[in-house]
């Protein structure tokens, strides 16, 4: 069973220091939860492990199996079976949905998939996803509604199959029918592939759906406290400042836009 193995990992952007050691095993089949205030590092450690040029590795490591994954790019990560679905996914002028996603398939493939195979691949998703299904000929990403764009990212997680998987709030921007949906897509998927899960998310009713094996707290860079989906609730319920450790302080403008998000979720599902 292959296991995602991240060691004492700390990371810095722009030389500050934003992840402070972080520690998690993540085997196939589980799903890990991470929660924790905004500004404190959760979408850094996602984008780290995946590569992004922006954020550096100062001192730790990270392990699939035996490979050793900070030695690799970010196209040879994918090809191990690591994904993203980004927070805030990119939009791509020029470059339709279906290119890109043939693309990044065949990048994973020894010979090139057939059309038909594809074509099909891509039909069934978009309708199990209940997407539009001209979104397949637009431009990537561009001029998709916030929820859209959030549906895309697990099309492409669908069809690349990945074994890891680090969804960072990826239910930000749906509606409570829309977060049902990819929620039990999402189940489906794991289900059949058994893949390990990352979920970054605020939202007690997308984990309620999810059903995570692991939770934790992200607090400053560090990991704070893990235990299992109960902890979900008791967040919930009584949010952070009952935890000893103390957030990173005062989250920064585009983080402001995060927090905002999520409340609008939240009213208008109308259950808080
Ligand atoms: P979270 O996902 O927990 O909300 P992030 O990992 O996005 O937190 O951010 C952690 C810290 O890193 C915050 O202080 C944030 O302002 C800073 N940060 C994140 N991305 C960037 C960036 N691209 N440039 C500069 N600072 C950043
Ligand atoms: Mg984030």
């Amino acid at each position: 069973m292959a296991q995602l193995k991240i060691e004492n990992l700390h990371v810095e952007i722009d030389g500050k220091e934003i992840l402070k050691g972080v520690d998690l095993e993540i085997n196939e089949g589980e799903i890990h939860a991470i929660m924790g205030p905004n500004g404190n590092g959760k979408s850094t450690l996602l984008s780290a492990i995946m590569g992004h040029p922006r954020y550096e590795v100062t001192e730790g490591r990270v392990f699939i199996d035996d490979v050793d994954v900070l030695e690799l790019e970010v196209d040879e990560r994918s090809k191990l079976g690591l994904f993203l679905g980004m927070q805030y996914p990119q939009e791509v002028s020029g470059v339709t949905n279906s290119d890109f996603l043939k693309s990044a398939l065949n990048a994973h493939r020894e010979t090139p998939i057939g059309l038909f195979e594809f074509v099909k691949g891509m039909e069934s998703s978009i309708e199990r996803l209940r997407m539009k299904e001209d979104l397949a000929h637009r431009f990537l990403n561009e001029g998709f509604s916030g929820g859209e764009k959030k549906r895309n990212e697990i099309l492409q997680m669908i069809m690349l199959q990945p074994r890891f998987a680090m969804l960072d709030e990826i239910d930000s921007g749906l509606d409570i029918d829309a977060l049902a949906l990819v929620a039990r897509v999402l189940k489906e998927e794991q289900d059949k592939q058994k893949m390990g899960l990352i979920i970054v998310s605020h939202y007690e009713r997308f984990f309620e759906l999810i059903k995570p094996t692991h939770t934790h707290i992200m607090m400053d860079g560090k990991i704070v406290l893990s235990s299992d989906d109960t902890l979900v609730t008791k967040i919930d319920r009584e949010g952070y400042d009952w935890l000893d450790a103390k957030p990173a302080e005062k989250p920064e403008e585009h983080q402001r836009r995060i927090v905002l998000e999520s409340c609008a979720i939240r009213d208008r599902v109308g259950d808080k």
